[in-house]
């Protein structure tokens, strides 16, 4: 008991550096507004409370990069109206059965969060420039790197994210799981967009 706690302090410990490369990647804060002081008044929001709950589920990563992009995608493309996301450092890499206690860390927040709801969907997005997968002093990471085959970073969250349909298909029996790779493309008139890829 004492060492399965002492794994998942470690398993928060790894989640928390990932979390902070993400946060401290030049390229990944650029554009965003430093704020440190919130505004005094209360703020209410304009849309209605709604009580309920979907049955579908998204995991992507924190980078706020492709945050708005994704949400987007979600609406306009999978016309998911009210999806439970979370967002997890490096998407589907802590659901890898090689990062154990991570993996069973994550199974934890979705029994949490999904309650009593089985989920009947569930779509999992990777994406380019991951800081989860650039190059890191954190040991279990590297071992990933290591015995991964010797493809591209991208073939290796390609492989990454078809793990992780797998794994989501044993916790949840008869879930259909949509794998997505977000990538940056350029436009005709140099402007960039992200294209949403389906993994088969
Ligand atoms: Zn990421």
């Amino acid at each position: 008991m004492k060492d399965e706690r002492s794994k998942l302090a470690r398993a928060g410990d790894i989640l928390a550096g990932i979390g902070a490369r993400v946060k401290g990647t030049p390229s990944e804060s650029k554009g965003a507004a430093a704020t440190t002081e919130a505004p005094r008044a209360d703020w209410k929001s304009s849309i209605p409370y709604k009580e309920e709950r979907g049955d579908t589920f998204v995991i992507c990563c924190v980078d706020p990069r492709f945050s708005r992009e994704t949400e987007e995608f979600l609406a306009e493309h999978l016309k998911l109206e009210h999806p439970t996301v979370m967002a997890i450092p490096g998407s589907a890499a802590p659901l890898l059965p090689l990062v154990g206690f991570a993996h069973k860390l994550v199974k934890g927040w979705l029994d949490t969060l999904l309650g009593k709801i089985r989920p009947k969907r569930i779509v999992c997005i990777a994406h380019e420039d991951c800081a989860a997968y650039q190059t890191t002093g954190n040991a279990i990471l590297n071992f990933m790197f290591q015995t991964a085959t010797h493809g591209t970073v991208q073939d290796l969250q390609r492989k990454h994210l078809k793990d992780a349909k797998v794994t989501f298909e044993t916790w949840f029996h008869g879930v259909a799981v949509d794998i997505y790779y977000a990538e940056v493309t350029s436009e005709p008139d140099g402007s960039k967009r992200v294209t949403f890829n389906k993994v088969e």
